[in-house]
């Protein structure tokens, strides 16, 4: 099999979005003036969808959300040249020629989210060549079903609507779910305070035996984290997930140490190196590639070894079907990220809009469909006039 032609598109949403509620995150944008601009920076509606097509007819699907304008760019003028011709069976080959060819500016951030791109789309072709879903091509079936945390719960001042939010999701059947911390540094004594209301409450809601999980976004400092810590340890939170920037490892490094809540993050870190980096400095408890940031799942499955070896678990950023299928052939994770379908809000929630075939949970658990070979994807043509597309 031999890859013949590349096609990139990038689906701008131009339908309705549910505004966005003062404090509903915090941001990496916190630590400056200018508030409003701050929310915006955590929303994005765009993505990237990248086609590769075979001499045998096949389409292999592969996404990105980083800057898709600019990943379309680097896929379109660096990355196809690469490929074509190529057997996406060399997957290893291609993801090594792909990294090496653009390592002078490629190695982190948006290069390297093209490139995973198309390594997702690579083995989307391996799995429909063999007709079997990625997850047997990786190892295959770990666990009888996904168990995913329900991943949305925006800070909200009203503690009312926060709680109902909360108790719609138990009522769903899951039974861990991730709160947003809305305050952060440049909020003082009383965003401390406001923070902590709303983690005690959900906790008071929950009881004793429901996973409960904090996303600071990057929106904290070193010394704001520190302080915060000791006072939210006894609502017993299974992570405090980017309390400082992803740059930040040495934070990381003392906050973990600090053995008051277990430290995630990585979500904004990229390849095996970066992810050895953090295993070594013992920045990170809990591990959060993006199979599409990361690398692909080429690189997803090799951090999953070593993770396994570490015995850090693995879970992933934002489920969708690149990171549950690797998720599932893996010991290493054992819960995945899962995003209420909802109207477009933040931006996580396109992946909805644009694709059909990702699953969603039944009391709180995905199962994957053996019978779909590759992803188990397709795009959708049910929102199309809703997106300017770019071809
Ligand atoms: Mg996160």
């Amino acid at each position: 099999m031999k890859i013949t032609a590349v096609r990139t598109k990038v689906y701008e949403w131009k339908g309705d979005v549910v505004p966005p509620r003062a404090h509903f995150s915090g941001s990496a944008m916190d630590l400056l003036p200018h508030k409003k601009e701050s929310m915006a920076s955590f929303r994005f509606h765009s993505w990237l969808v990248v086609e590769l097509e075979t001499d045998e007819g096949l389409i292999g699907l592969g996404n990105c959300a980083l800057a898709p304008r600019i990943a379309k760019e680097i896929i379109d003028l660096y990355l196809a040249p690469l490929v074509i011709g190529e057997d996406p069976f060399d997957n290893e080959y291609l993801w090594q020629k792909m990294y090496r060819a653009t390592i002078a500016w490629g190695r982190k951030g948006i290069g390297m989210a093209a490139i995973s791109a198309v390594d997702i789309a690579i083995w989307d072709l391996k799995g429909k060549h063999c007709k079997l879903p990625v997850f047997k091509l990786l190892g295959g079936q770990t666990k009888n079903a996904l168990r995913c945390y329900a991943s949305k719960l925006y800070a909200n001042d009203n503690l009312d609507e926060f709680l109902k939010e909360a108790k719609g999701y138990f009522d769903e059947g899951f039974t861990a779910m991730k709160l947003r911390i809305g305050y952060g540094p440049s909020d003082g004594p009383e965003g401390v305070r406001r923070n902590i209301e709303q983690i005690k409450a959900l906790r008071e809601l929950a009881g004793p035996d429901v996973d409960i999980m904090v996303e600071c976004y990057m929106g904290w400092t070193l010394e704001y984290a520190k302080h915060i810590l000791p006072k939210i340890a006894r609502y017993d939170l299974r992570w405090v997930e980017e309390p400082v920037i992803p740059d930040d490892i040495s934070g990381y490094s003392e906050l973990k140490a600090m053995n008051l809540c277990p430290i995630a993050g990585g979500e904004h870190e990229y390849t095996l190196q970066g992810f050895k980096d953090l295993i070594e400095r013992k920045a990170i408890d809990v591990i959060q590639y993006d199979t599409n940031r990361v690398g692909g799942i080429t690189v997803a499955q090799k951090i999953n070894n070593l993770a396994e070896a570490y015995q850090i678990p693995v879970i992933p950023h934002s489920g969708m079907m690149h990171n549950y299928q690797v998720c599932m052939a893996t010991t290493a994770s054992p819960i995945s990220e899962f995003f209420p379908v909802y109207g477009v809000e933040v931006g996580n929630e396109l992946f909805y809009y644009i694709f059909e075939g990702d699953p969603i949970p039944e009391r709180g658990f995905i199962t994957l469909d053996d019978t779909k070979p590759g992803l188990g994807v397709s795009l959708s043509d049910k929102y199309l006039d809703k997106f300017r597309i770019i071809e």
